[in-house]
């Protein structure tokens, strides 16, 4: 069984939402990372009473406690206090902790307000947890079955001395043993379609199945057990990977670091030592923008409508057939360019097709590589940031998956067909 873990996080400005509370999101990917079985959050005002009793529950109920918040100077700082009356501690004035406090103030050439000795007072028997970066210094207690950590709110600080002091303590503390996290990656595919096309294959009890959305990817996520053996897993992501073919672009957790879709096509397009050029219509300078400070990308050229484009290019151009279009103008760029890929990007209608959230825009996309053409055409409907973000990265897909598919290394797992 892996130790139980709740995080707690403290403030007025937590429940009432003006703060997003992304300091429990960071500590519980690292407890998880770690293997903590994480098993609540919980967020609090600053109402004394409160903090007391969830103090008090969490102590009888949790194998350890990471606690955000409330460290501050002022009257709405209220940990030490809950801690010591949850735990019947006396809180006791801390030498160090109030020579760092006037230390921070001094390297920074300014009074210390009286209302900062407050944050030397400690609970008793507390281990002091030094900060290097602020004021208010953290610090942990053991009550019952629970180890407590309480850190200040403020990320950079807290982030700091959990890395520092806390993560690397952990393992002679607890019984560790981390489950290892995969993330399959793909864009161009909803998550009830990737549910629907992964429900034959049979995942163990043991393996937990999440999905995350974004607009920019959507993540199949396996947690696997520590002690699950890695040849099941290697070959459980394989057989998901396989059916949902091309529409993976990158998987997390396997030992390679990965980033986003734009990531991808940037590493891709480094191993092959090849460029690129880019025409855009609906992105308007967005997927040139995404693809920024690469020295891949030779030339790039947007105009809003096919008309402008049309009007700067000299071309004579019809809405009839604008996969043809799109294949003509990728000639004269490959010709004026050089570049090895040429990306068009057109879509149907007039500049009020990208405008109107009602109208659905109809895009269409060419790949031109030496003599041969790949197209795609996909709909996309919404607000025009919506459209503008979705036709970039669909352009930036047609080519990575180009790529992946000619790249042998990416060749293992995936059958592309564009
Ligand atoms: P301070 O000395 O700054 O008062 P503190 O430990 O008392 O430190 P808080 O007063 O609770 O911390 O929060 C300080 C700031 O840190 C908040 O104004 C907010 O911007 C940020 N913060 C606090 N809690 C969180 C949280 N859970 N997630 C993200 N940011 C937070
Ligand atoms: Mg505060």
């Amino acid at each position: 069984m892996n130790p139980t873990l709740e995080i707690f996080s403290q403030g007025e400005e937590i429940v009432t939402g003006q703060t997003v509370d992304t300091n429990a999101a960071w500590l519980s990917q690292q407890a998880v990372e770690l293997g903590f079985a994480v098993t609540r959050h919980t967020a609090v005002g600053d109402k004394l009473d409160d903090l007391v009793s969830l103090l008090k529950e969490i102590a009888w109920r949790a194998d350890c406690c990471f606690c955000t918040g409330g460290l501050g100077p002022t009257s709405d700082d209220l940990t030490a206090a809950a801690v010591a009356k949850a735990f019947d501690i006396p809180l006791v004035f801390d030498d160090i902790a109030f020579a760092q406090i006037q230390q921070f103030f001094i390297n920074r050439k300014r009074m210390m307000p009286e209302s900062n000795r407050k944050q030397a007072m400690l609970p008793q028997g507390a281990e002091r947890l030094d900060n290097d970066v602020g004021t208010a210094p953290g610090f942990a207690v053991q009550h019952q079955r629970c180890w407590f950590v309480f850190l200040p709110g403020v990320p950079s600080e807290m982030r700091s001395i959990f890395l520092d002091k806390i993560k690397p303590t952990l393992n002679q503390r607890f019984l560790l043993q981390p489950s290892t996290l995969v993330s399959i990656k793909t864009f161009g595919i909803g998550e009830s379609d990737i549910q629907q096309r992964i429900d034959k294959i049979d995942i163990p009890a043991d393996v937990q199945l999440g999905f995350r959305a974004s607009l920019n990817e959507v993540q199949t996520k396996l947690l696997f057990p520590a002690d699950y053996p890695y040849a099941n897993s290697t070959a459980l992501v394989t057989k998901i990977t396989e059916t949902l073919g091309d529409k993976v672009f990158a998987v997390d957790g396997l030992g390679e670091v990965t980033g986003d879709l734009v990531y991808a096509v940037d590493q891709l397009m480094r191993a092959g030592k090849y460029t690129l050029a880019l025409v855009e219509t609906a992105s308007q300078g967005l997927m040139a923008g995404l693809c920024t400070g690469s020295e891949w990308l030779l030339e790039t050229r947007y105009e809003h409508s096919l008309e402008r484009l049309a009007q700067k290019l000299a071309i004579a151009v019809t809405q009839d057939d604008l996969l043809e279009t799109a294949k003509v103008i990728a000639l004269t760029t490959q010709e004026t360019s050089g570049a090895d890929f040429i990306l068009v990007q057109l879509y149907s209608g007039d500049f009020q097709v990208l405008q109107d959230k009602d109208k659905l825009m109809v895009l269409h996309t060419v790949l031109l590589v030496g003599n041969q053409c790949y197209p795609a055409s996909q709909s996309v409907a919404g607000l025009i940031k919506r459209k503008q973000n979705q036709a970039a990265l669909l352009a930036l897909d047609l080519l990575r998956r180009y790529l992946q598919r000619i790249s042998s290394d990416a060749l293992a797992g995936y059958s592309v067909i564009l």
